[in-house]
């Protein structure tokens, strides 16, 4: 065989290798927790904190409502007590009693407005947990196939190397430096076939005298327009 042609079955398994680890590199991208898993996490986080700061608040209103309703239980028992007989004490006390009872009210209503809001927050929490639930389980799917993906590749690219090894040793040692520089600096294609009279790689037209060169085995020959390594066999 020509010694062009070794090159390129070796470059067959370099660029199979190549494309696996493209592949590897993507697949390490994306493995790990995805943007969407987070915001969904601190989604739920943000609606069980608020629904917690309105239970806190419904309590602490509920607390005050019953330290208010028995302050004025308490002056009602006195006013009603017949212990008081002077009008001005009397008349003073009622205000009291009927201002306890109008904060009662508002301590109420104001209760009832947190409870409305604390049943939506209470809503948007249970809606976040099942967005996460959902998220976490596709996300959790992605990742498993991810990584059946990987250890795919993983075996691919072992039977490559194995076959490489095998390819290189074909190969003259005095053609690799040439071979690797051109496959760094051309995209990992250091070899081309010529087909047709033309470079399979920068579809320029060969030279006869370029072709008939190529065809023996004796040297390599390169292509005058992309400088690949030229395999006209
Ligand atoms: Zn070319």
């Amino acid at each position: 065989m020509l010694r062009a042609g070794r090159l390129l079955d070796l470059q067959e398994q370099d660029l199979t290798i190549d494309r696996i680890d493209a592949q590897l590199a993507a697949i390490a991208g994306r493995l790990g927790e995805t943007p969407e898993l987070v915001a969904a996490r601190a989604a739920l986080r943000e609606a069980e904190e608020r629904a917690a700061q309105l239970e806190r608040r419904r309590k602490d209103l509920d607390l005050q409502v019953q330290d208010t309703r028995a302050k004025r239980e308490r002056e009602e028992t006195k006013l009603y007590s017949g212990s008081i007989v002077r009008t001005k004490e009397m008349q003073n006390l009622q205000q009291e009693v009927e201002s306890l009872r109008r904060r009662t009210l508002e301590l109420e209503d104001r209760e009832l407005a947190v409870m409305s809001d604390l049943e939506e927050a209470d809503a948007a929490r249970i809606a976040a947990q099942r967005t996460l639930a959902e998220v976490e389980a596709r996300w959790r799917e992605e990742q498993a196939a991810l990584l059946r993906e990987r250890e795919e590749l993983t075996a691919q690219r072992e039977r490559a190397v194995a076959l490489r090894e095998q390819r290189l040793r074909q190969v003259d040692p005095a053609d690799l430096p040439l071979y690797q520089a051109l496959r760094q600096r051309l995209g990992g294609r250091a070899v081309a076939r010529v087909e047709r009279g033309i470079c399979s790689a920068c579809r320029v037209s060969l030279p006869e005298r370029e072709i008939q060169k190529a065809r023996g085995s004796s040297s390599l020959v390169t292509c005058s327009n992309c400088g690949r390594i030229l395999y006209a066999g």
